[in-house]
């Protein structure tokens, strides 16, 4: 198993403490890798500072070359790569070789073409005898941060973009789930230039934060919780560096009494439980109209308690482990909590599965309420709350009324009604009858908590460059 960084082109052990990253299907340890030191994180820095001249030179078409190459390495090494990753997350096997190896690819093809499209207002005469142009240059050096859900994705979504630019890159994996990037890191070694592409493993105070404070880094770009994004942007505010970051989510999905209900029932089976729930944008929060609502939530029950979880390598399995016992024992928390409620209705599920590995039952909760926790907070597990509603303009109020803004979605055969909530809701994306549906060519993004800045699509480029003026005198 590859488990040394890539600092300057080489790939070089961790000389830090070691931990032991599991397989949370199991509970056991796979490897234990030594995290980078403080000199190491600044020897990666350094490296990929001083690469940047050169790469912020090398014509986009060169640069897409490289990251189309990547790509093809990424598919030509699918299975071992998809292997390690469900092994590492406990997901199943076919999903993250069917579902996320195509798309991780994509991101990286998607991105060589984008850098070589990217482009401004047109030059001219605005002060007479000068001219003007928009030049969009890259940053710097970026500091990637990746979270532990979709482990080389995130990296996709990261370091493409970033390296499409012409920046370099230090990326730090989630400690939890680093062996693809690590994998990653050998692959790239053998193509990219030394120093554009450094990979450390480690933990966020002791390696991330070194990294995302560094004076060399000139822009971090985060996947991860709210606390995180705030610690770094507090802990970075004096050297005023740009940041990009993906934080949160509780997208709420509206099921109006005209929706078709097995298509609404079939989604949330899908996209609140797909990554056993533990996604940004996983259809959590539900509300349903009081027409359908009884039939709604006996469907909706029936069709989760059919879900499979197992493990990862049993084509039959839906749903994997949490990351960790101590995640596992969080989402419990909360379903401990809701039910404890009177007027909370546990439809199916609820408990943690026992056995070594951290599994928890795909769970629906009926009846809560509004300021209920389970209906404010992000439990990120295998877990849905349904919450009734009357008319449109109390669901919009209460969908809109979280500090989560990332994604969202409605359910309904009206399509005038589709269009006025749509454009009402403050969610980074929303989505019609359906849910959770990610492209390349589209932005990613939250506001309020859930963050700013865009993943994927041309303003996830234009988010890694810096808009110029030059002026001529004539
Ligand atoms: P996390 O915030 O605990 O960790 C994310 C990364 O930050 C890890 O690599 C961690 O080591 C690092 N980190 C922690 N403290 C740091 C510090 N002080 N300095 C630098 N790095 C530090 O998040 P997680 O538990 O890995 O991931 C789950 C969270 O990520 C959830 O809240 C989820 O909603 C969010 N997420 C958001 C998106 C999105 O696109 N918006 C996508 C996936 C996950």
């Amino acid at each position: 198993m590859q488990t040394k960084l890539l600092i300057n082109g080489q790939l070089v052990a961790g000389e830090g403490p070691a931990y032991d990253v599991l397989n949370p299907s199991l509970g056991a340890t796979l490897v234990s890798i030594n995290e980078a030191t403080a000199a190491q994180v600044d020897a990666a820095v350094r490296a990929a500072d001083h690469a940047f001249d050169a790469w912020s030179q090398t014509p986009p078409k060169e640069r897409a070359g490289l990251l189309l190459k990547l790509a093809d390495a990424i598919e030509a090494h699918g299975e071992e790569l998809a292997k390690l990753e469900s092994s590492n997350c406990g997901k199943p096997y076919a999903a993250a070789l069917n579902d996320e190896i195509p798309a991780i690819a994509d991101v990286f093809r998607f991105f060589a073409g984008a850098s070589r499209c990217l482009n401004g207002s047109a030059a001219g005469e605005y002060l007479p005898g000068h001219t003007s142009m928009i030049r969009r240059d890259p940053v710097g050096v970026i500091a990637s941060i990746a979270p532990w859900n979709y482990p080389l994705m995130m990296v996709a979504w990261k370091i493409a973009p970033a390296l499409a630019a012409g920046n370099t890159v230090v990326l730090k994996p989630s400690e939890q789930t680093p062996l693809t990037a690590l994998r990653l890191a050998q692959i790239a070694a053998g193509i990219f230039p030394a120093g554009v592409l450094n990979i450390v493993f480690g933990k966020g105070p002791s390696v991330g934060a070194p990294l995302v404070t560094h004076p060399k880094v000139r822009m971090v770009s985060l996947t991860g919780s709210i606390a995180t994004g705030s610690n770094i942007i507090s802990s970075t505010a004096d050297s005023v560096k740009r940041m990009h970051m993906e934080l949160g989510g509780k997208a709420p999905v509206i099921i109006f009494d005209d929706a078709d209900i097995d298509a609404a029932v079939e989604g949330i089976r899908t996209f609140g439980f797909y990554n056993a729930g533990q996604d940004c944008t996983a259809a959590c929060r539900i509300y349903a109209q009081s027409g359908i609502y009884e039939k709604f939530v006996e469907k909706l029950g029936a069709a989760v308690s059919s879900i499979k979880y197992g493990l990862q390598d049993d084509p039959e399995t839906e749903l994997g482990p949490l990351i960790t016992a101590q995640h596992r024992d969080r989402v419990a928390g909360f379903v401990e909590r809701a039910i404890a409620q009177p007027h909370i209705r546990l439809v199916t599920g609820g408990k943690a599965v026992p056995g070594d590995g951290f599994f928890f039952e795909p769970t629906v909760l009926a009846d809560a309420q509004q300021d209920d926790e389970i209906v404010r907070r992000e439990v990120f597990g295998p877990v849905v709350s349904v919450t009734r509603f009357d008319d449109e303009a109390q669901v919009l109020d209460w969908a809109n009324d979280s500090d989560y803004g990332l994604a969202s979605s409605l359910w309904t055969a009206d399509v005038g009604r589709a269009h006025r909530v749509s454009a009402r809701l403050q969610y980074g994306c929303t989505w019609v009858n359906t849910h959770f549906m990610l492209i390349s060519e589209m932005p990613h993004g939250g506001q309020k908590l859930s963050g700013y800045g865009k993943d994927m699509s041309m303003y996830g480029l234009e988010d890694y460059t810096c808009i110029r003026h030059v002026m001529f005198k004539h």
